[in-house]
C-alpha cells in the first residue's frame, strides 16, 4: 500500500448525477492506480439545502457502480466542534462582518470591525494576503492566482460553517493527500490553502477534471435537472464515464469488478480531455 489518500466529498443535496459519477470515479481510479486509500466524506454542512435521504442513495449509487470506499465514511455533521476549534486559533486573521453577501470579491468593509462591539448575527471572514497562490495541478499544470481574492467567509451569518473552512480541515483531518475533483472548485483551492497556511496545516496535491455538461453548455447539476444515474445497468454507466474522462474502454469485461480492475490498471492522467464531455443522457 502506497501513502496516497484520495477521496470523494460529495453534499447531499440529491443522488449522485452524471458529473458526480465522473468525479468520483475519476478520485477513485487516480487513488487505486496508486495503490491508495480511497475515502468517502459527505459534505452535509448546509441543512437547508440537503435531502435527508441522500446520503443513503449516493452511497448505494455508488456500490452499484462498485466504487467501494475504504474505512467509515466521516459525516461533516459529527465535526463541528472541531471546526470552531480552529475558527477559534484564527481570531487575530478573521473579523466579524455584517455587509450582505457579495457576488464579487469582497472590498473589506468590516475589516475594521472586533467581535467584541458587533452585535450578532454576523459573518466571521478571514483576512486574506495580496500575495499569489500557485499550485502545481496534476491535470491542468501550474495554477497562479494572483488576484486579490477578498476576504472571504468562514463561519456564515445563518451560523453554519462555510465550505472553504470544514473542507480543508477535514482532508487534513482524514490525511487526504490528493484531491481530485471537478474544475468548477479550481477557484475555491486557493482559499482552501489560504486557510492550510494560516492554521499550519500540510496542503494535499490536487487536481481538477473537466466537467461533464448538457448539450446547452450548462454544467450537469441539480440546477440544471440533471437527473440521477439510472444504476440497473451499471456496466453502460462506468463505460460511458470512462468516456468521458477520456479513458480505454476498449476492453471485455462482462463484470463490473473486472471493467474497474482494468481501467484501475490503464488509468492515464494523460488522456484526460482538456475540453468539458457534452453528456446526452438527460
Ligand atoms: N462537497 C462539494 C460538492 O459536492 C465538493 C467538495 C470537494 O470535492 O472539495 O460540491
Amino acid at each position: 500500500m502506497s501513502s496516497y489518500v484520495g477521496r470523494f466529498a460529495p453534499s447531499p443535496t440529491g443522488p449522485l448525477h452524471f458529473g458526480s459519477l465522473i468525479a468520483a470515479l475519476a478520485s477513485y481510479l487516480d487513488a487505486k492506480h496508486h495503490d491508495g486509500l480511497w475515502l468517502l466524506r459527505i459534505e452535509d454542512l448546509d441543512p437547508p439545502r440537503e435531502l435527508e435521504s441522500a446520503p443513503k442513495q449516493i452511497m448505494s449509487q455508488l456500490h452499484a457502480c462498485g466504487l467501494h470506499w475504504d474505512q467509515d465514511v466521516l459525516f461533516q455533521h459529527s465535526r463541528l466542534d472541531a471546526y470552531q476549534s480552529y475558527l477559534d486559533t484564527l481570531s487575530t486573521v478573521t473579523y466579524p462582518c455584517i455587509c450582505p453577501r457579495s457576488p464579487s470579491a469582497y472590498a473589506g468593509t468590516c475589516r475594521m470591525r472586533t467581535f467584541s462591539q458587533t452585535k450578532t448575527p454576523y459573518a466571521i471572514r478571514l483576512k486574506t494576503h495580496k500575495k499569489p497562490i500557485e499550485i502545481a495541478d496534476l491535470f491542468l499544470g501550474k495554477q497562479t492566482f494572483d488576484n486579490d481574492l477578498g476576504d472571504f467567509i468562514i463561519k456564515r451569518k445563518d451560523g453554519l460553517f462555510a465550505y472553504q473552512l470544514a473542507v480543508i480541515i477535514d482532508d487534513v483531518y482524514q490525511k487526504i493527500n490528493h484531491v481530485i475533483r471537478g474544475v468548477d472548485l479550481l477557484e475555491s483551492t486557493p482559499r482552501q490553502i489560504i486557510i492550510a497556511q494560516q492554521l499550519n496545516l500540510p496542503e494535499p496535491t490536487y487536481g481538477h477534471i473537466r466537467l461533464a455538461v448538457n448539450p446547452s453548455g450548462q454544467k450537469l447539476s441539480k440546477q440544471s435537472h440533471a437527473l440521477e444515474i439510472d444504476t440497473s445497468s451499471p456496466l453502460v454507466l462506468l463505460r460511458q464515464a470512462l468516456i468521458a474522462l477520456g479513458q480505454d474502454t476498449q476492453n471485455r469485461a462482462i463484470s463490473v469488478t473486472q471493467l474497474l480492475t482494468s481501467a484501475v490498471r490503464s488509468w492515464d492522467r494523460s488522456l484526460l480531455p482538456q475540453t468539458p464531455f457534452i453528456f446526452t443522457g438527460n
